[in-house]
């Protein structure tokens, strides 16, 4: 696709354009290879040694997504968590880092666990308030400032323009975990970030069939040299057939997002005037703390994933989830298939999640049926 001149939706569509130059396939071969030879004189022409550094089934989604984000270069990882904690283990004991309260409970578990142990000091603050965010950085100490927006489960927006002004004026890098918004709502880099990382296992892939991550750089320095090293060194790569149904998914990226960001933004309207629902969280809400944030910072729609909190509490949610037919009762988020989850369940004690809320990841089926569905749901658990 030459010059990339046309809009990011064609650029995922077709991979960026990529014919095989011998075959002239449109889809690339996955390549099996561990190992790479060597030339007569020693050198590795190919810049290629072993498949634990890199493989060239990476190379179309990775280019593919630095592109999505209008960023310098991709890496593709064995998951998001590999992709997230490279981030932190990339800085040296001793350094401070700011980090949501709020945030995907299994990397806030590492961070106040393995990565706290390791050497870093880690602050958790309310990152949808800025002045909490400049008041935790320290000038000179502070190397990454991390946020999540729209955050899990709650959806709480960050403002990334604010944050990258806080943490470069304090000398510190801004990494963004971008897997709610996608690069088809938000590109974080052209707000100020430094890194956006993505699990991929989500929308990015889209079909619940791999788990994978990944992370963009706005530009290749010394810190994205450390999280190339570290992949290679931990060999937290994806597997090749992993990463061709990454870029298989990623070609369907934009439809499945907007798809699903028309039926969120509907349901979140309707649920809102429903009887047996106590508040709905969404960002495309008028009435949402971060709408005004999310409507700046989010363009096209403001993501397929909701929450509702039920009249009734706990035992209310969980028995509505129980009673839905279409929706499965799954974690994760982010496929063709929607999902609904009491999200408090799997977080455990300590959670910062209510009790009576319910997670919903807004899939491709149709809008009208998703609704009708948890409504009947709903009603059934009233009446229980
Ligand atoms: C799922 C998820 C992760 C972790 O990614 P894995 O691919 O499961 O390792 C991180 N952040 C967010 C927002 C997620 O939804």
């Amino acid at each position: 696709m030459k010059g990339l001149k046309f809009s990011a939706a064609s650029q995922a569509a077709q991979a960026l354009g990529w014919i095989d130059p011998v075959t002239k396939a449109v889809v690339p071969p996955i390549h099996m290879a561990s190992t790479y030879q060597r030339d007569e004189d020693n050198a590795y022409s190919s810049g290629r040694v072993y498949a634990r550094a890199d493989n060239p089934t990476f190379d179309q989604a990775e280019a593919t997504l630095a592109a999505l984000e209008g960023g310098a270069k991709a890496l593709i990882f064995s998951s998001g968590m590999s992709a997230a904690s490279a981030c932190f283990l990339a800085l040296a004991p001793g350094d401070h880092v700011v980090v949501p309260k709020v945030m995907y409970w299994a990397l806030r578990n590492w961070l106040a666990t393995f990565a706290t142990h390791w050497g870093l000091e880690v602050d958790f603050v309310d990152a949808e308030i800025n002045d909490a965010l400049a008041a935790a950085v320290q000038p000179g100490r502070t190397k990454l400032v991390w946020l999540e927006t729209p955050a899990n489960p709650t959806w709480g927006v960050s403002d990334i323009a604010a944050a990258a002004e806080i943490a470069h004026k304090a000398g510190a890098l801004l990494g963004v975990d971008s897997t709610v918004a996608t690069p088809v709502l938000t590109r974080p880099l052209e707000f100020g970030a430094d890194i956006v990382m993505h699990s991929a296992t989500k929308y990015l892939n889209g079909h619940s069939d791999i788990i994978a991550g990944a992370l963009v750089t706005a530009r290749e320095d010394a810190y994205w040299t450390r999280l190339r090293t570290i992949r290679a060194q931990l060999g937290t790569i994806l597997g090749q057939t992993e990463a061709w149904l990454l870029m298989r998914g990623m070609r369907t990226l934009f439809p499945r997002v907007q798809w699903a960001c028309r039926s969120a933004q509907s349901m979140a309207e309707r649920f809102a005037d429903h009887p047996m629902v106590a508040d709905v969280l969404y960002p495309g809400l008028p009435s949402f703390a971060g709408h005004a944030v999310a409507a700046r910072q989010m363009k096209g729609g403001f993501g397929g994933m909701l929450s509702i909190r039920v009249k009734g509490g706990e035992r209310a949610a969980i028995a509505t989830a129980a009673r839905v037919e279409l929706w499965k009762r799954a974690t994760s988020l982010g496929g063709v298939e929607s999902l609904i989850e009491h999200r408090a369940s799997i977080e455990g004690p300590g959670t910062p999640c209510p009790p009576d809320l319910l997670r919903l990841s807004v899939g491709v089926e149709d809008g009208n049926d998703l609704y009708d569905d948890l409504d009947q749901a709903l009603r059934r658990a009233h009446n229980a």
